[in-house]
């Protein structure tokens, strides 16, 4: 893809561990580079329809003086998180905070961290059956959605549906949400499992009760297995109600492991009602 790069860019700001650097501060210089697609400013000649780098850089460098971090990690983070929200057109960013001044007592050129952000199209299956499921399914929802790393981009209709898995509860309601983030994997899911907290979710037993369930369904075409986390989730297409809603809102994308669009694998029949 197209880039716009920045090398060099050299601002005085407050950032570190030591309060020492905090009030003294010192320089910092960032190194970013924007993937976006320039073809159509390259042909019209029209500023508005690339990103300016001369606004990208005050935008970096008021955001780096407005703000304090610790780490040069959050410091990055902040940056990328700001430049993605400002730039509706960035898909990538490639951004490196460099601190030649860190106070480290050997001798040394630079010290530095470098982070590669993407805007990550994921889906995520919803489900609750205890306290008020339709306000915990609300709630839940508007928590991801106000996150400066998500933005939820469509929803599907919710479903009313007979628990799994043999425990006697009551009716589930269930649906399945795209959603556009900067999260990694595990960090969603650390972020997911927040949210499930905040609705008051207590581990049950297994297929129990809960206020609100938050799993990942697919996260662009990856594919992982870890103690904690499998992509796509291993019992989606078991699952009725994840495969009806995921079908409404993504009929064409296809199942990175079975190699089958949604719509194939929802060959389902409509036992259960949509509300
Ligand atoms: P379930 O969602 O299967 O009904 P839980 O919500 O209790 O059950 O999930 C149990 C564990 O499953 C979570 O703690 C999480 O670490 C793990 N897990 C594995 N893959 C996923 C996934 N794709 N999405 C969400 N959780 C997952
Ligand atoms: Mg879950």
């Amino acid at each position: 893809m197209d880039e716009i790069r920045i090398d060099g860019l050299k601002v005085f700001a407050y950032h570190g561990v030591l309060e020492e650097e905090r009030k003294t501060g010192q320089d910092f210089i960032i190194n970013a580079v924007m993937k976006l697609p320039l073809q159509q400013a390259g042909i019209a000649d029209e500023l508005e329809l690339t990103v300016s780098y001369a606004d990208v850089c005050s935008f970096i460098a008021s955001f780096m003086r407005d703000n304090t971090f610790k780490l040069i990690e959050s410091c990055a983070e902040g940056i990328s998180t700001a430049l993605f929200k400002k730039y509706d057109n960035l898909c990538e960013l490639e951004l490196e905070v460099k601190k030649p001044q860190a106070p480290i007592s050997e001798e040394f050129d630079c010290v530095s961290v470098k982070i590669f952000r993407k805007r990550h199209r994921v889906y995520v299956a919803y489900g609750s059956n205890s306290g008020d499921p339709e306000h915990h399914i609300e709630d839940g929802i508007a928590s991801l959605d106000r996150d400066p790393m998500c933005r939820v981009k469509r929803m599907s209709g919710i479903m009313k549906t007979t628990p799994y898995g043999g425990v006697i509860q009551d009716d589930f309601l269930n649906g399945v949400l795209e959603l556009s983030t900067l999260y990694e994997p595990q960090v969603l899911l650390k972020r997911l499992k927040e949210i499930e907290k905040e609705q008051g979710r207590v581990e049950t037993v297994r297929w129990g009760p809960r206020t609100l369930d938050l799993d990942i369904i697919l996260f662009d075409d990856i594919e992982m297995k870890t103690d904690e986390l499998t992509i796509p989730h291993p019992d989606m297409c078991n699952r009725d109600f994840v495969m009806k809603p995921l079908a409404q809102i993504a009929p064409d994308v296809v199942h990175p492991v079975l190699n089958k669009t949604i719509k194939e694998l929802a060959e389902v029949k409509m036992e259960k009602h949509i509300i």
